[in-house]
């Protein structure tokens, strides 16, 4: 038998899932952060630029307004007044050699760049650098700007407020990335557990089932879901499976039933014929008994054959355009000497030709069983009405009704079960296969069979079929 192994976490659709999530949730946020933090430290640096370029501002028109003397005195003070740990100046010549500053004992490692002068002298009004100074933290951002064109301003500020944001902003990254992995785990965890619990149940339906609980159906949540379409889906199959293994159930419980009796009396006349016969008349009668036996026997298996496969679908229709009018016309024309045997008054009524889509000789055959069902349960003297009209929803409709015994309540809806025959037509000739072979094929063309009928006054039965 099937039995169950537990699954292995990793292997889990649910795990998978919600790797999936947590992984792109982390890489979403991770990204997100990215760019608040581009965003964040460029506005920052572009902040002390302006406040670098502001302050050489301040200077050049202080040069022009007052000396150089003047800029000298306020290069100290401002150092002075911002902190000399934050702040310096120094006050070039063109050749990079100083000739004032503000206090240089913090930032003594700090040179003047060749390079910058160099731009300074090409025109450039501003150049920016950013220096690291070995066993400081943070970085220095340094401008070289012409206050004249004879004196240059290196203009330094300590980017220690910067480097602070962002060690800040690095912790709080850290602490808010772990905590959103874990809420996202957490969150994937419970969204795929949710998604794939109608997958569990569809499985552990199927499970019972593979234990033999064919009864068994997946519930329906009625969200009208994809896991919603899967059980119903599921449900169909199962309903489905569970007629055809009923339907070969009931049939090899009759097939056992009923073909014991004709076996036994072809057995019964043989051994007779064996054991008493001494002429060629007698076993030339055991060989006729034994013909017409087996004669019975391969129709009723035929035909049982024939109701599985339409059943299943297997023996596919051999569909084309029929006109019922003729059809129904030629089964009376085929069976009015019968009734004419048995004095019954047969009567067609067909006004107008009705076009439907099916096999012809499916049609034939299940038309043929009703007529003569009717003749066969009419008394002499009876009579038997075939008629066709349209229903007002663009069907056919075939009636078949008789004078005849008539189906007492009780056998009514058994009828068109398989090998069923009521007690009062046993002395008839029938297997009790015709009206479920006929229902089946009314059944494969997308129609069906009713009836109604009165014991001891006739039936009527009602063949429905779509119209073409
Ligand atoms: P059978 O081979 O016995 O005719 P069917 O499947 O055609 O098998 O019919 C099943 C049973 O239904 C019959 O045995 C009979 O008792 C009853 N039946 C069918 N048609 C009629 C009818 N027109 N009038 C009365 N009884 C009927």
């Amino acid at each position: 038998m099937f039995s169950r192994k537990p699954t292995k976490i990793h292997r889990t659709l649910a795990f998978r899932l919600t790797l999936w999530y947590a992984g792109i949730f982390t890489i979403s946020s991770f990204i997100a952060f990215l760019l608040f933090y581009l965003f964040i430290t460029s506005v920052m640096r572009q902040q002390t630029d302006q406040d670098l370029i502001k302050q050489a501002g301040v200077f050049s028109s202080l040069q022009a307004v007052e000396g150089i003397d003047a800029v000298k005195n306020f290069a100290v003070l401002e150092a002075q007044a911002s902190g000399e740990k934050k702040i310096f100046f120094r006050l070039l010549y063109p050749n990079g050699s100083i000739f004032s500053s503000s206090n240089m004992s913090y930032w003594k490692d700090i040179g003047i760049s060749r390079d910058a002068i160099k731009q300074l002298l090409l025109g450039n009004r501003h150049v920016f650098e950013t220096i690291s100074i070995s066993q400081r933290s943070h970085q220095v951002r340094i401008l070289y700007s012409a206050i004249t064109p004879r004196i240059m301003l290196q203009l330094g500020q300590s980017m220690e407020t910067y480097a602070r944001f962002i060690l800040a902003f690095q912790n709080i990254f850290v602490i808010t990335m772990s905590a959103l992995i874990v809420v996202a785990a957490l969150i994937g965890w419970f969204m795929a557990r949710r998604a794939v619990s109608g997958v569990e149940s569809v499985t552990r339906t199927a499970q019972h089932i593979s234990e033999g609980a064919l009864e068994k159906r997946v519930p329906v949540a009625g969200s009208g879901d994809e896991i919603d379409q899967l059980a119903i889906t599921f449900n169909h199959m199962l309903d489905r499976i569970q007629s055809l293994v009923t339907g070969i159930k009931e049939m090899s419980d009759n097939i056992a039933h009923d073909l014991r009796s004709p076996v036994t009396r072809i057995r019964g006349i043989a051994e007779v014929t064996l054991s008493t016969g001494n002429c060629q008349e007698e076993y030339e009668t055991m060989a006729a008994s034994t013909i017409e036996e087996c004669d019975r026997l391969l129709g009723m298996i035929n035909t049982m054959l024939v109701i599985s496969k339409t059943e299943a679908g297997v023996g596919q229709l051999d569909t084309e355009k029929i006109n019922l009018k003729t059809v129904i016309s030629e089964a009376c024309e085929l069976f009015q000497p019968t009734a004419e045997d048995r004095h019954i008054d047969m009567t067609c009524s067909l006004p107008e030709s009705h076009i439907v889509y099916g096999d012809i000789r499916m049609i034939q055959r299940m038309i043929a069983n009703l007529i003569d069902n009717a003749i066969k349960y009419t008394p002499p003297g009876g009579s038997v009405a075939v008629t066709l009209t349209a229903s007002p929803h663009r069907q056919s409709i075939i009636t078949i009704s008789d004078t005849g015994i008539g189906i007492s309540e009780n056998n009514l809806p058994h009828i068109f079960e398989r090998f069923y025959r009521c007690d009062q037509s046993r002395s008839e000739n029938g297997i009790g296969l015709g009206l479920c072979l006929a229902r089946t094929i009314a059944r494969a063309h997308g129609g069906d069979i009713t009836v109604t009928s009165t014991a001891g006054k006739g039936s009527r039965f009602t063949i429905v079929l779509s119209a073409f």
